[in-house]
């Protein structure tokens, strides 16, 4: 028994000193003393024991009991101040911030793109969309290009069979909307479109917003209305804005929006090249030509469609000066918005 006593002193002796957190010091007490510890469980042998020879060891048990519990208290001690200590050294510090979680923004495209959808949502209109590996026919004939137009020279187009190209504009979901359902329809599609065209105002790849009515007695005067409202709920109410005569094959007649330089106020600077008025968009009354291709009695319907530029105008409304920060994802770009 006593020889059993002096094996677990030295075991203690041995433990006690290596622990080094708190955790540590509870498991080894119950190790020891716990209800199930190495010397509990040897004093409950104690019993079995002649009387004299009890005393004496039980005497040694709670020496050693003792022993183990005032170590351990001290061990503690220990390594509460050595914590202590280590901050006053500096070796942590803690006033230095925490890490910094980075939270992503909404891309300015996004941004535009859902600002305007927003805009003609509230007027009424629904949103379509359309393929952007598009057929020769929907994005030309259907619209009144046909081949050999001279007008399909105003679009360079990525030809990828004889017949199926990237749609150079979205005005083929106009085609393809109105194939389907019958009128009366107020329509917006946003969405990708592709042009062989690359520099500081152009990009191969770039987004366009289409926009069409048709209904019974459609004026170029609903056309005035619906894109004044759009104009001053995206640009602002104090922005004019006037329509100058222009030619698409798929309107007629055909009108190009200009709204008074958001950067030089009308005075005149190098983006509006002293003119004083941008360009925003192209529009007009639908011609009945696009209509007879869908079958709709020109007689009875009529409509407007207009297309613009989404980078167009998130670079005027925001001052970039060059297409292709969009699309180079910089962070410090892309922070700002
Ligand atoms: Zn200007």
């Amino acid at each position: 028994m006593k020889s059993r006593l002096q094996e677990i002193r030295s075991k203690a002796e041995f433990e006690i000193p290596s622990v080094k957190t708190e955790d540590e010091i509870s498991a080894i007490k119950i190790k020891y003393l716990g209800r199930k510890g190495i010397l509990t469980l040897l004093l409950k042998d104690l019993s079995v024991l002649p009387p004299d020879e009890r005393k004496e060891i039980g005497k040694l048990a709670n020496d050693l009991k003792n022993w183990i519990e005032d170590n351990l208290k001290q061990r503690q001690k220990d390594i509460k101040e050595k914590g202590i200590d280590s901050l006053k050294k500096g070796f942590f510090d803690i006033t230095l911030p925490g890490r910094q979680t980075i939270i992503g923004s909404i891309h300015p495209l996004t941004k535009v793109l859902n600002e305007v959808n927003d805009i003609f949502i509230g007027m009424g209109f629904t949103v379509a969309e359309g393929p952007e590996i598009e057929l020769d026919y929907y994005n030309f004939e259907a619209l009144n290009i046909p081949k050999d137009h001279p007008a399909r020279d105003m679009q360079d187009t990525f030809y990828i069979t004889d017949g199926v190209i990237l749609r150079t504009h979205t005005s083929p979901v106009q085609v393809r909307t109105m194939e389907k359902t019958s009128p009366p329809l107020k329509i917006i599609a946003p969405g990708k479109v592709y042009r062989c065209d690359a520099d500081v105002t152009h990009s191969p790849m770039f987004h366009q917003i289409e926009g069409f009515m048709v209904d019974k007695d459609i004026t170029f005067g609903d056309l005035k209305g619906v894109l004044e409202l759009f104009v001053h709920r995206f640009f602002g109410k104090d922005i004019d804005l006037r329509f100058r005569p222009s030619f698409f094959p798929f309107t007629e007649p055909s009108a190009e929006v200009d709204i008074r330089c958001v950067i030089c106020k009308g005075f005149g600077c190098r983006v509006c090249k002293g003119t004083g008025w941008l360009e925003i968009l192209g529009s007009g009354i639908i011609d009945p030509a696009v209509f007879s291709y869908v079958k709709y009695n020109p007689e009875e319907w009529t409509g407007f469609a207009f297309g613009m530029g989404i980078e167009r105008i998130a670079m005027l409304k925001y001052g970039v000066d060059d297409i292709r920060l969009f699309f180079e994802n910089d962070l410090r770009f892309l922070k700002q918005f």
